[in-house]
């Protein structure tokens, strides 16, 4: 890849697999490495890549995202950036993932602990086929082997365990049925209506406390992220994480060029988003106007 691209098309992929004689899923080692460079981690300067491939066909790109200024919580690994990048072009499954190896690292460890326990939030985590890239892989081999994802975790805690198995989980969809209070949405207000949009698709199964975040950049570009929780809840991924993933797999830039912020939630939420969602931004963007808007449940009388 020749510049930073966070999504390949179904067609395009075939055509890279092809001229390169391999099948799409030997493909994906062979992009880890230039997708490595596509990273933001001034704290370690570790660059992770995970590339995945959708039963769709298409490919995604994954990378890690750190802040400096906030605490290391707020960074992002890249098997959760891929998993929120296939999120959010509607991705129906992740099939496939090729991940970055540690550096000297001769047992090819793969993801880290809490990376496998975000994954359980995906429908048959366990089938996702996974590969830990290999210099050999990354130069095209046909003897790529993968293996199935629960290899990596076995006796894994995941939303089975708690929740109704007719709940949504992440990649399917949700509709959180949440609307502004009275008056509050009667405007053309885009940033506000795009972080509602993003509440309403939120995963939020355990804590009931659905969020969405909206930013708007210098040039009146708008991103969004869904707040999207784990069922181990330290490896949720915040909203304004999700929509710092959406800026960066969407072309934006440095995020001091983030001029305009939006969260909304439910008003007084056991789980609220607001104050670390104001303190990474502000660190990240200090400039960037930030406002927040509460919303309710259609059933509670909202309009
Ligand atoms: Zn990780």
């Amino acid at each position: 890849m020749d510049h930073p691209r966070f999504v390949i098309s179904a067609d395009e992929a075939q055509s890279m697999a092809k001229i390169s004689g391999l099948s799409v899923p030997q493909l994906l080692p062979t992009l880890v490495k230039s997708a490595q460079n596509l990273a933001r981690p001034p704290i370690s300067n570790y660059h992770v890549a995970a590339v995945g491939l959708s039963s769709d066909g298409r490919i995604f790109i994954g990378v890690n995202l750190e802040f400096p200024g906030v605490p290391l919580h707020h960074s992002v690994h890249a098997e959760q950036f891929l998993v929120t990048n296939h999120a959010l072009h509607n991705s129906p499954r992740l099939a496939y993932i090729a991940v970055s190896a540690a550096p000297s690292d001769s047992n090819f460890s793969g993801p880290c602990g809490h990376c496998r326990q975000f994954f359980q939030e995906l429908r048959q985590a366990g089938d996702i086929q996974i590969l830990i890239t290999s210099e050999t892989a990354q130069q095209g081999k046909k003897d790529v082997i993968y293996k199935p994802f629960s290899s990596l975790v076995p006796n894994s805690f995941g939303p089975c365990n708690l929740l109704d198995p007719e709940k949504p989980l992440i990649l399917e969809n949700h509709n959180n049925g949440l609307c502004f209070a009275n008056g509050v949405g009667q405007d053309c207000d885009k940033l506000k209506h795009l972080a509602l949009e993003a509440a309403n698709a939120s995963h939020a199964p355990y804590s009931d406390c659905p969020s969405g975040v909206a930013l708007m950049d210098v040039n009146g570009k708008f991103y969004k992220g869904c707040y999207l929780e784990s069922v181990a809840y330290t490896p949720s991924l915040s909203p304004v994480q999700a929509a710092l993933v959406d800026f960066v797999a969407n072309g934006g830039g440095g995020y001091g060029e983030i001029v305009a912020a939006v969260v909304v939630e439910k008003e007084k939420a056991m789980v609220r988003q607001e104050d670390t969602a104001r303190l990474l931004l502000k660190m990240v963007s200090p400039d960037c106007d930030f406002r927040v808007f509460h919303c309710c449940s259609s059933v509670d009388g909202c309009v």
